[in-house]
C-alpha cells in the first residue's frame, strides 16, 4: 500500500522492499541525503540540503561546551530541561504575546522533525485525515503513514504559491482531524500573511480542527514580510500546537533542539508518543539553546538581515542563469523554474546532472509534492553560505 506518499522521496522504488512495513512502502531515501551524497562524491557546492555555512552565536556554543564540563551529560528530563521549557516559554510572551506554562505547555523533542513525529503519530488514529499543503516538508507524509493516517494535500502553485480557498475547503472531511501549516514555507520561502492565516483558522474552527504549525523558519523573514503564529488569532491558541526548532535560528542544524507549545492536552498527547521514540535527547545543548532564545532582539533581526543579504547575492545570479526565479520572503530557500534552460522540464534530471556540468547541488521540488507532477519543473536552492560561495555558485551556473 502507497498511501499516495511514496512521491515524496527521491528513491522511489517500483519493486516492494523485503521486510519494510506495508506502511513505509515506497518512501527510499529522502533527496536530501542522496544531494548531499552527491555533492560529496563530486566536490560540488552543497546548496541542497538547507544548512549554514557559518556557525552560530559564540556565546550560544560556548554554553554547551559549558553545560558538557559542567557535567550535564546524562538523560534531562523527559519534558525537557526546566531552563529551556522557560526560555521557550518566554519567546513566545516576547515575539508573539503567548503565555505558556514551561511545565505543562511545552515539550523539547529531537529537531521539528521528532515534535512532528511525536504530534503526528499522538494524535492521529487509522484512517484520520491530515489536510495540508505542497509542496511540503518530506516527513510530513512519512510520520502520516506511520500513524495509519491519510495526507490530503492542497496544491500551493507559483508564483505567489497562494491557496485556492474551494481547494482547501473541499478537502476537508468528516474524517479531518488535523490542518498542517507551514510558514514561513520551505521550500518555496511563501510567508502567509495575516488574512491566509485567518482564512485557515475559520476553517479550523469550523470544523472543530487542529491545528499543527510548523514554524522553525519563525525569524527567517524578508523585506516586510511577518510571521503570523497561528496561536494568535482569536481562539485559536485552544487548537493549535506549534512547532519551531533551535536549528534554524542559531545556526545548529546539527544539534536537534526543537519543541512543541500548546495547550496541555495537546502536548499530554505528543509527549506520550514522542516519550517512545527518543525519550530525550541534545541535554548539553538543551542549555545552550536556553542562551540563544534570551538573547536581544538585535540578534534575531540581523540574522534575518544578513539572510537578505544572501538571498539577494544568490536570484540574480539565478536569473542570469537563465532561471525564472520566484520571490521568497522567508527560510533560506527559493525556487525557480527551469523550463526556459532545459524544455523538457525535468527538475530530477537536471539535479542529478548539475554536479557534473557545473559542480553545483540543488534539490527536485518534486519529492517535495504528492502530485509530482506539479513540481516536476522546480528546483530549489538554499542560500544560507557565504556570499563568496554564492559568487562562485553564480560563476558555475553562468557555464550552464
Ligand atoms: N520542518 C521544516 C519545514 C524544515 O525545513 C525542517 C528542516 N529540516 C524541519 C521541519 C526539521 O527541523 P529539525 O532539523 O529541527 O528537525
Ligand atoms: N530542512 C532542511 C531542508 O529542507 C534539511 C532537511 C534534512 O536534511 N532532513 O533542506
Amino acid at each position: 500500500m502507497l498511501h499516495g506518499c511514496a512521491s515524496t522521496l527521491s528513491a522511489v522504488v517500483s519493486r516492494r522492499v523485503p521486510h519494510l512495513t506495508a506502511k513505509l512502502q515506497g518512501f527510499g531515501t529522502t533527496i536530501f541525503a542522496e544531494m548531499t551524497a552527491l555533492a560529496a562524491a563530486t566536490g560540488s557546492i552543497n546548496l541542497g540540503q538547507g544548512f549554514p555555512d557559518t556557525d552560530g552565536p559564540r556565546i550560544v556554543l560556548d554554553a554547551a561546551i559549558d553545560a558538557i564540563n559542567g557535567g550535564q551529560n546524562q538523560y534531562p528530563p523527559g519534558p525537557g530541561m526546566p531552563v529551556l521549557r522557560q526560555a521557550i516559554a518566554a519567546h513566545q510572551q516576547r515575539f508573539y504575546g503567548l503565555t505558556y506554562d514551561p511545565d505543562t505547555e511545552v515539550l523539547v523533542t529531537a529537531g521539528a522533525t521528532e515534535a512532528l513525529a511525536g504530534a503526528l503519530l499522538g494524535l492521529l488514529d487509522t484512517g484520520d485525515e491530515v489536510v495540508l499543503f505542497e509542496p511540503m516538508y518530506d516527513s510530513y507524509q512519512a510520520c502520516i503513514a506511520l500513524a495509519g493516517a491519510v495526507a490530503k494535500p492542497v496544491t500551493l502553485r507559483p508564483p505567489s504559491y497562494g491557496f485556492d480557498l474551494d481547494e482547501l475547503r473541499a478537502a476537508i472531511t468528516p474524517k479531518t482531524k488535523l490542518l498542517l501549516v507551514n510558514t514561513p514555507h520551505n521550500p518555496t520561502g511563501k510567508v502567509l500573511d495575516r488574512a491566509e492565516m485567518q482564512v485557515i483558522a475559520d476553517l479550523a474552527t469550523e470544523h472543530d480542527l487542529i491545528v499543527l504549525t510548523d514554524e522553525v523558519y519563525e525569524h527567517l523573514l524578508f523585506d516586510d514580510a511577518e510571521h503570523i503564529a497561528m496561536a494568535t488569532l482569536p481562539g485559536m491558541r485552544q487548537r493549535t500546537l506549534s512547532i519551531s526548532s533551535g536549528g534554524k535560528t542559531f545556526n545548529t542544524t546539527g544539534w536537534k533542539i526543537g519543541w512543541l507549545c500548546g495547550p496541555a492536552a495537546l502536548i499530554v498527547a505528543a509527549r506520550t508518543a514522542k516519550q517512545f521514540l527518543t525519550y530525550v535527547s541534545g541535554g548539553p545543548f538543551q542549555p545552550a539553546i536556553a542562551v540563544g532564545l534570551g538573547l536581544a532582539d538585535s540578534y534575531f533581526t540581523d540574522l534575518a538581515a544578513d539572510l537578505q543579504a544572501k538571498r539577494d547575492r544568490l536570484l540574480p545570479g539565478l536569473t542570469a542563469a537563465g532561471f525564472e526565479v520566484y520571490p521568497t520572503r522567508g527560510t533560506y530557500f527559493v525556487t525557480v523554474d527551469i523550463r526556459p534552460l532545459r524544455a523538457d522540464g525535468d527538475g530530477m534530471a537536471l539535479c542529478r546532472e548539475l554536479p557534473q556540468r557545473c559542480g553545483v547541488v540543488a534539490i527536485p521540488n518534486e519529492v517535495f509534492y504528492a502530485n509530482r507532477h506539479e513540481g516536476r519543473h522546480l528546483v530549489r536552492f538554499a542560500f544560507c553560505k557565504r556570499l563568496e560561495v554564492l559568487d562562485e555558485v553564480v560563476e558555475r551556473l553562468a557555464r550552464l
